[in-house]
């Protein structure tokens, strides 16, 4: 999806929130007018003073608009007394708006309000991010006792690692890479980190390699060459790279692979990559260049044991 079609999605719930507002202000008008004789009978009063206002003002008649406005000013301050009176302030009657700024227009002064650059970017993250588990992959639900004895210790040390890698969240820092073969709890626990990551506000874009660059390859082949899941991808505060080394592999999505890893690291945004393959077979399958920039800079976390979605089925740890 490209990034105006964003714009005008986001474009699009801020405004449908700004009628809502103003619909639910004008019902709340109604129904407190509804409610009392006098406010009731000021209200037509004042309606019938606008229109003949607005008269006076067409036909110049500066006597005729001086008399109405000193009407309209008296007419107000009984209203406000019925109100005040009946329990309500003119205050009540005014839209609620999510944000102050551009009451829901997403432009002020002529400019893109940051409501709505916020929620175009929330769009962004979300469509790119794969569906993931995030109520059930948590530090919480992590148990180390599945693991084998010998490596128990060990496994020990990288949760407490995650969860300090968690929170408090560094924007700025380095990343972690999460060697180990399949069911070792590596997904769950940068899963553990994308859900603590998130719930102190900051932007996490989770996905497969596969998928992620898969949708960056189909952008830069259409669309003109646009490039915003790449945006996405190179400007979210934490990226988690599942599953390096099963995606497909050419020159083209190696070389975006290397610009996404190291662009990050230059700008000092933590990446979280998962990999089933050992060091070595990164080695082989990837260029030095990229499995220098990754070993270089980021943590290695070695996961050890045995399937733990097995285990976890027939009960047993040893
Ligand atoms: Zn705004």
């Amino acid at each position: 999806m490209s990034q105006n079609s964003y714009r005008a999605r986001a474009l699009a719930q801020i405004q449908a929130h700004r009628r809502q507002a103003q619909e639910q202000a004008k019902q709340r008008y109604q129904a407190a007018v509804a409610s009392s004789e006098v406010l009731s009978r000021l209200s037509v009063e004042l309606s019938r003073n606008a229109l003949q206002t607005a008269q006076a003002a067409m036909s110049a008649n500066a006597q005729k608009l001086g008399d109405l406005r000193k009407e309209n000013a008296a007419l107000l301050q009984k209203f406000d007394a019925a109100l005040a009176k009946a329990g309500y302030t003119r205050k009540d009657f005014e839209p609620v708006y999510h944000c102050p700024a551009c009451e829901d227009n997403g432009y002020f002064n002529g400019m893109v309000c940051t409501c709505l650059r916020d929620l175009e970017k929330k769009l962004a993250v979300e469509t790119l991010s794969d569906r993931f588990p995030l109520q059930t992959c948590t530090f919480d639900a992590f148990c180390v006792d599945y693991y084998p004895k010998d490596v128990r210790a060990k496994m020990q040390k990288h949760f407490d690692f995650c969860r300090r890698y968690a929170e408090p969240f560094e924007r700025r820092g380095y990343g972690i890479l999460m060697c180990g073969e399949t069911g070792l709890g590596k997904t769950h626990l940068s899963l553990a980190i994308a859900g603590k990551v998130m719930q102190q506000g900051y932007t996490v874009v989770y996905g497969s390699v596969g998928n992620l660059l898969a949708r960056v390859e189909r952008e830069h082949f259409s669309n003109g060459g646009s490039l915003d899941s790449m945006e996405t991808l190179l400007s979210c505060d934490l990226l988690i790279l599942d599953d390096l080394g099963t995606e497909f592999s050419s020159a083209f999505l190696n070389s975006a692979l290397y610009n996404i890893i190291n662009s990050r690291i230059l700008s000092e945004k933590p990446t979280i990559i998962s990999t089933n393959l050992s060091l070595q077979e990164l080695g082989s399958r990837y260029s030095d260049r990229i499995v220098s920039r990754i070993v270089g800079s980021y943590e290695l976390l070695q996961f050890e044991g045995r399937d733990i979605r097995i285990l976890k089925k027939t009960g047993s740890p040893e």
